[in-house]
């Protein structure tokens, strides 16, 4: 459907999108494409009846259901290992987070993300979670589904569902609360909210929607106990002595609760705080703002990130487990390119491994010379 929906592209030289843009066909999509060779390339995912008039002229007639899936605000530890921040007037690597150049004193300092397959992973994790709420919950098929990268750090999923198509944004923004478990009341479940023990919670593993992946969730919960992670916002929500009483009995708690949660054997409060990290753990990390905004413009899939010269690849959600942008979403040759690497946490790409550069000239896959001008951390050399 490509003439009902609004284009948009930005060029290399300019900062403003271009937008309002109308075509009537494929093949003129293409054309334009070929004629301004565009840094981004984005589409509504809403159709209008004018996809070229102003904003409130267009007519909205509807638009897909589509999440947004960012490793970015996933708080990753790997985050705070390979992101850095460079002074634009010195050209020197700082820390992340730097506001002042330790070096030149400079204030021009920009912060530099990176990807790292850790990232993608977790990234691909939310994707799969979401995946379940939509099949199972929403009785979404997977035929009307696609996942597609971002050609960065995350994936897009889009539903393409005739029913849904005319959801407004109130009803787009409580999909998303579903999908993100706020405002769950636990009371409705049987769980005790408060000190009072709740005899009632009934909640098995084999249930459907949110009944069994709190008990599911709460499993693993308790698997993952001594983690760090878990064991840290636990101790915050009960306490050091409540968390060591429960790490004693961890074992004794797995054997009993292995066919079906025994929410009995544990006090109202241990329950509440293991329900807590429960719904973070099973909740897919979406964001709100994407989803709920019905005339959001989408990186037109199968076309390249300007932020990194990788393919925005369209995948299905059957092919997602497979795909590894470092080397399915590689397009550029392989031919080698010297450019002078400011700095560059190192990277596998293609299966060969790269860096880490500090300050250095270096001979790399154009690939990677892309990434790196894109990134603004080298020049040609
Ligand atoms: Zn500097
Ligand atoms: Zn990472």
């Amino acid at each position: 459907m490509v003439e009902k929906r609004e284009f948009g592209y930005f060029t290399f030289g300019q900062k403003v999108m271009v937008r309002h843009i109308s075509l009537k066909s494929s093949s003129e999509l293409f054309e334009l494409i070929k004629k301004v060779t565009p840094l981004h390339m984005y589409h509504s995912a809403a159709h209008y009846q004018y996809p070229q008039a102003p904003m409130e002229e267009k007519v909205w007639l509807g638009a897909e259901l589509i999440f947004d899936i960012d490793a970015d605000h996933l708080n990753l530890p790997c985050k705070e290992r390979h992101d850095f921040s460079i002074c634009e007037d010195c050209k020197s690597m700082l820390p992340p987070g730097s506001e002042q150049c330790n070096n030149c004193g400079s204030t021009k300092v920009k912060r530099t993300d990176w990807v790292c397959e850790n990232c993608i992973e977790a990234a691909k994790g939310e994707v799969y979670k979401l995946l379940d709420f939509l099949e199972m919950d929403f009785g979404i098929p997977y035929s009307k589904i696609s996942v597609n990268f971002s050609g960065n750090r995350g994936f897009h999923v889009i539903v393409n569902d005739e029913k849904l198509f005319t959801l407004d944004q109130v009803s787009r923004k409580e999909i998303t609360d579903y999908i993100l478990g706020n405002g769950l009341d636990l009371n409705l479940y049987g769980l005790p909210t408060g000190k009072r023990r709740y005899p009632s919670a009934t909640l098995e593993y084999t249930d459907g929607s949110w009944r069994g992946r709190l008990a599911r969730g709460a499993f693993e919960v308790i698997k993952d106990l001594h983690k760090p992670g878990i064991a840290e916002k636990l101790i915050k929500l009960i306490g050091n002595k409540e968390y060591n009483k429960l790490l004693q009995i961890k074992d004794s708690l797995l054997t009993s609760w292995l066919d079906s949660p025994k929410w009995e054997t544990l006090k109202p409060s241990v329950i509440k705080a293991i329900i807590t990290l429960a719904v973070e753990e099973v909740r897919s990390s979406i964001d709100t703002i994407v989803t709920t905004d019905i005339h959001r413009l989408l990186r037109l899939a199968n076309t390249l990130n300007g932020k990194t010269g990788f393919l925005a690849k369209r995948l299905e959600p059957e092919t997602l487990e497979q795909f590894n942008p470092f080397v399915d979403a590689v397009v550029m040759p392989d031919e080698a390119c010297k450019v002078h690497v400011i700095y560059m946490p190192k990277i596998r790409i293609c299966g060969e491994w790269y860096g880490p550069y500090n300050n250095e000239d270096v001979k790399v896959p154009t690939c990677l010379a892309v990434l790196l001008l894109c990134k603004g951390i080298a020049t040609l050399a």
